[in-house]
């Protein structure tokens, strides 16, 4: 008799979503993504509905096919989430998606657990930011509540002088989205912690990330991040009291700020995440495939770190394979998507046993590449291990 293999269903067919389905495939698992592109890169490694996040015939379809659905995008409309909530049992659930969905529920969330946060207030109108600049001060950031990622949906304020530009990019958006202003941290570094929980409420962490920014998108990773003293078990507590709180099913990401040495919660991503990219290589179970244990309700695999890994992120264009493809123990990853200004479209990790190894490998790399200063303050990080 032939055994029944289950079928993850995933909302959103970009790169997360191709490594769902690889990470799946070995634990027996088949994939089906929904994705409004027919050149969704998720398709070149899992079969493809196409379909539009209303379209609630195929939907159907789609729930019918499948035993589990999650995520590669967390700004599925929250309607349809629940709407698919009550045909296939869906993880992480709606209401978890909402808070992520929002960053005032979301930061309001982490005050309530003991998180703080940068001071932050919502804005509807001028007036509005006006006010909230008087209470928030300046330098902050006028971000959209709902629908921003990779920096996208912000303005940095300088002085309060910057409003009325600040008020021209992002005030069309205030009526549909939302907004918020937030103070700007000038933060020692920005970590994040990566977590997982099962249906049965076990509950994981991976070693503590270090990340590095460009523009409001990630340019590397380094992983364990070094130095982090207390911060892992802060980082661990407010991530486990916020997937309790959420009754979470799967893997997330809680980033952080590190501030006077206080940690301060930036968001949290409600799905894989880009920061724990390193785990497919650098860690005994990756964050790919305990979201596939999660959700089905597998047992979770162990999230230990196998020495250290730093991630490079390719951001626009993949440069030359050849340095990362003749490098030991160096990890390439091509997404299968068409170049875009902005767009990631592929990734590679490095990995050592050790930090001096690791700072030496990662050097030859990215002067290969011409990509010296997208790593130069990792390798800065790197160089206090040695
Ligand atoms: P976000 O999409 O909110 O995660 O922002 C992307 C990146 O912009 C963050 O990872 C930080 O590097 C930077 N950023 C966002 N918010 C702030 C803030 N309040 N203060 C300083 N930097 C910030």
């Amino acid at each position: 008799m032939s055994r029944r293999q289950p079928t993850l269903g995933v909302l959103g067919g970009g790169q997360l979503a191709r490594m769902l389905a690889l990470a799946a495939a070995p634990l027996g698992v088949r994939t089906l993504v929904v994705d409004s592109a027919a050149d969704a890169c998720a398709a070149q490694v899992a079969p493809l509905l196409v379909a539009d996040w209303r379209d609630y015939e195929a939907l159907a379809r789609f729930a019918e096919r499948v035993d589990v659905i999650t995520f590669d995008f967390e700004n599925v409309p929250a309607a349809t989430a629940q709407w698919l909530a009550a045909r296939a049992p869906v993880f992480p659930n709606p209401r978890a998606l909402a808070v992520a969905q929002d960053r005032i529920a979301e930061k309001t969330l982490f005050h309530a657990i003991g998180l703080a946060t940068p001071a932050f207030a919502a804005v509807a109108s001028r007036e509005d930011l006006a006010q909230a600049l008087t209470t928030v001060g300046a330098p902050a950031i006028l971000k959209t509540r709902r629908l921003g990622y990779d920096g996208k949906g912000q303005f940095r304020i300088k002085s309060p002088a910057d409003a009325d530009a600040a008020w021209a990019t992002l005030g069309p958006q205030a009526a549909a989205h939302g907004l918020i202003l937030e103070a700007f941290v000038a933060f020692e570094r920005e970590l994040s912690v990566l977590a997982a929980r099962g249906r049965d409420g076990s509950f994981v962490t991976w070693p503590l990330t270090q990340n590095w920014h460009d523009d409001g998108i990630l340019a590397a990773s380094l992983a364990p991040a070094p130095h982090t003293g207390a911060l892992h078990q802060q980082a661990t507590a407010h991530a486990r009291a916020l997937a309790e709180r959420l009754d979470y099913v799967g893997v997330f990401a809680l980033e952080l700020f590190v501030d006077q040495g206080r940690l301060l919660g930036n968001e949290m991503a409600p799905r894989v995440h880009n920061s724990g990219h390193w785990t497919i290589e650098g860690a005994v179970t990756s964050q790919f495939e305990n979201h596939v244990r999660a959700v089905l309700g597998l047992p979770l695999g162990d999230t230990g770190a196998r020495g250290r890994s730093l991630m490079f992120n390719w951001i626009g264009e993949l440069p030359a394979a050849t340095p990362v493809l003749t490098a030991a123990d160096a990890h390439w990853h091509d997404y299968g998507k068409t170049a875009r200004p902005g767009r990631k479209v592929g990734h590679a990790t490095v990995c050592a046993a050790d930090a001096a190894t690791l700072h030496a490998c990662v050097q030859g790399i990215a002067a290969a590449l011409g990509r010296e200063t997208q790593v130069t303050a990792a390798l800065q990080a790197l160089a206090t291990l040695r």
